[in-house]
């Protein structure tokens, strides 16, 4: 299996709260975030790791340090 080049090796991550489109809830995460985290409240999947990147599917409000 071949791996794809990561083109920034020391990505400067961020925590970021994020709101769940569907119910609303609010949530912490890290934007580096590694695997699938799903709203706690509804379940509906906030973030998709895809390829090592983490894809935010929820509305970002704000960006904590
Ligand atoms: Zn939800």
């Amino acid at each position: 299996m071949r791996r794809e080049r990561e083109p920034i090796p020391h990505m400067k991550s961020t925590f970021l709260l994020v709101k769940c489109p569907d119910c609303g809830e609010e949530r912490i995460l890290f934007s580096n975030s590694a695997k699938d985290v799903g709203c706690q409240g509804c379940g509906k999947k906030l973030v998709e790791s895809r390829g090592g990147k983490a894809v935010i599917l929820a509305e970002i409000k704000k960006k904590l340090g």
